[in-house]
């Protein structure tokens, strides 16, 4: 497991009377027994005529119809302007790019990626795309050309929307790897003379404001996020139209979010977070969505909660705990009046920081659990109930998870009856759920093995140990692989190490999470040298530049070079071990190692 317990059994925080009536669910209880999937599909409009059912549609257009003047977006630029888009005009603007698509001769599937900051282009784009009838993968703008151009590859991407910028940095580099790419937009000023990029605001002055979506299977893939393993290339978890049902249904639940709400999102659209809830749920219930453009800042962060009146604001434990670092005092400064309802994904949720902020922001950060697979909320801790600091919660109406007994290799035991799940309170295992949901990913890119063995008796596996108290509540207690969550992003070792090694000082690297107060994990890699290198200060600088060049934000923060790396008697390096050695934990059964 790559991550400590976060403990925290003492004193569930309670819910006054005013927020338990106040909340759009108001009983736990009763929402489980009475809800239905097909209930909530009845909750979306649907394309006119029986088209079908479009993320886009559902967002922008059934909006645009009824409530034209409501501010959809409120979009705050690198230089802190603020520009309010309302439902109409973002209608008028999606439809253009997705006109812009059809010219470029793109069809239904067909692949779009971003690489674009968080500007009004970006949600442009992202529900122009899906309006087409085209897939969008979103990628996170500060990855280095190396992730770009391997998620570019496997994904096919058709069409890129990036910044000159950007462009220059991170995909001009690689371009060549990248046969599938027919068309480069750039979005913003600079746009460059060669013949493979062109300006997308001049694209979008040139197209038609009126767009008719074509009918949309609700099973049509919509969404390509890509997400890390253990081993081998990043996974392209696919997902389809029908997932807005579940980003709906499960914002309503977990968010407490409806209409009246100014809801603030601080995950990038490159993850998963940023694209069900920060784009497509807000919109879907017809709220106010901030997005802003710059990154974190303690005292901006505060101001901004109190300028914009954020009622719902939703983000990470990092930053949950660098807020509370920054001390209490720069709180009694900002009136947070309007923030009703906070909450918090991605990593574990310290018991500390949940009761921080019910005494200094008012509200309890609401943790809850779920996965780029998963697309949507399954398991949280909800507003009209109490709170259990450390616990994620408990999942989400229509969601059935298990908690499943585990084999030697720290996944779901597959025994000759197949997995069994632990009936008892407490004990931990592999945190499992009843395959079926709306927004449940439909495959991985091309790669139908990896896919199946995800699924064992009707469940999904998750690969996260948990373990469930005797009321229900799911507390988390670690990874079962070897993937790393560092700031809320998970990074898959594999990607790190092949990286590395295309230094030529590299003969072998192996990466992992140590763990960091502040980040969770930090990603570290131990190197071997090839022969005819000295392991000095100079070649350490160089590693780490060399690791940032490539891989931007995923990079190692620290680089250690070792004699040699512990292998397993069939050669495969043990991460666990070395990790185990890096933090002085019990090292386990050593019988499968080459070199103990
Ligand atoms: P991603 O697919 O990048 O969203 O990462 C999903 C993984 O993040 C999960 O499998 C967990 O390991 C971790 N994670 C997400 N939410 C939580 C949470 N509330 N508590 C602990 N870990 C979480």
């Amino acid at each position: 497991m790559t991550a400590a317990r976060v403990g925290g059994d003492r004193g569930a925080i309670p819910k006054s009377e005013a927020v338990r009536r106040a909340a759009r669910m108001p009983d736990y209880a009763r929402a489980r027994r009475t809800f239905s999937w097909s209930g909530a599909r009845a909750q979306m409009s649907g394309l006119p005529d029986g088209r079908g059912l479009n993320i886009a549609h559902e967002a922008v257009d059934r909006h645009a119809a009824t409530r034209p003047d409501a501010v959809a977006l409120r979009v705050v630029d690198g230089n802190g302007a603020t520009v309010e888009v309302t439902y109409s005009e973002l209608r008028r603007r999606t439809n253009r790019f997705a006109d812009v698509l059809r010219g470029l001769g793109m069809c239904r599937g067909d692949r779009v990626f971003t690489l674009l900051p968080r500007t009004l282009d970006l949600y442009v784009v992202a529900l122009g795309t899906l309006k087409a009838g085209c897939v969008l993968s979103p990628l996170f703008s500060a990855f280095g050309p190396e992730p770009v151009a391997q998620r570019l590859r496997l994904g096919e991407g058709r069409v890129l929307v990036t910044t000159p910028r950007l462009h220059d940095r991170r995909v001009r580099p690689v371009r060549d790897g990248l046969p599938a790419l027919q068309h480069v937009l750039l979005s913003g000023d600079g746009v460059p003379g060669e013949s493979d990029a062109s300006s997308l605001a001049a694209a979008l002055a040139g197209a038609d404001e009126e767009f008719v979506i074509p009918p949309t299977d609700p099973e049509d893939v919509a969404l390509l996020h890509f997400t890390s393993g253990t081993t081998g290339t990043p996974k392209g978890a696919v997902h389809v139209h029908e997932a807005v049902v579940a980003h709906h249904a499960t914002a309503a639940h977990a968010l407490d979010l409806g209409a009246d709400d100014v809801f603030w999102c601080t995950a990038d659209p490159g993850w998963v977070t940023g694209t069900s809830y920060g784009t497509i749920a807000p919109l879907t219930h017809g709220a106010t969505l901030l997005v802003d453009e710059r990154d974190f800042d303690a005292e901006r962060w505060y101001r901004t909660l109190a300028e914009q009146r954020i009622s719902v604001w939703y983000t990470a434990p990092t930053a949950l705990r660098l807020l509370a670092r920054h001390g209490a005092a720069a709180v009694a400064r900002h009136d947070l009046s309007a923030l009703r309802h906070v909450a918090s994904v991605g990593e574990p949720l310290n018991a500390e920081v949940v009761r921080w902020s019910y005494e200094v922001l008012g509200t309890p950060a609401h943790d809850n659990w779920w996965q780029t697979e998963t697309g949507a909320i399954m398991i949280s801790n909800y507003a009209a109930e109490e709170v259990r600091p450390g616990s994620m919660g408990r999942p989400m109406p229509g969601i059935e998870a298990g908690v499943l007994e585990r084999g030697p290799d720290g996944r779901a035991l597959r025994g000759p009856a197949g997995v069994s799940e632990v009936t008892a309170p407490d004990i931990e295992g592999e945190l499992a759920l009843r395959a079926g949901w709306p927004s449940m990913f439909r495959g991985y890119l091309h790669e139908d093995e990896r896919y199946a063995a995800s699924f064992a008796d009707g469940w999904y596996l998750t690969g996260d140990v948990v373990r469930r108290d005797a009321d229900g509540w799911f507390w988390f207690a670690g990874r079962a692989d070897d993937v790393i969550k560092t700031a809320g992003h998970l990074v898959g070792p594999f990607e790190v190490e092949s990286a590395l090694m295309a230094h030529p000082a590299v003969a072998e690297a192996a990466v992992i999470g140590t763990p960091d107060p502040v980040a969770g994990e930090l990603v570290k890699a131990f190197v071997t040298l090839r022969p005819g290198w000295t392991p000095d200060d100079a070649l350490h600088d160089e590693l780490l530049a060399f690791g940032r060049r490539r891989l931007g934000s995923v990079a190692p923060r620290e680089i250690t070079v070792a004699p040699d790396l512990p292998h397993t008697r069939s050669g495969k390096i043990l991460r666990r071990l070395l990790r185990a050695r890096e933090l002085g934990l019990p090292e386990g059964d050593l019988s499968t190692v080459e070199t103990p």
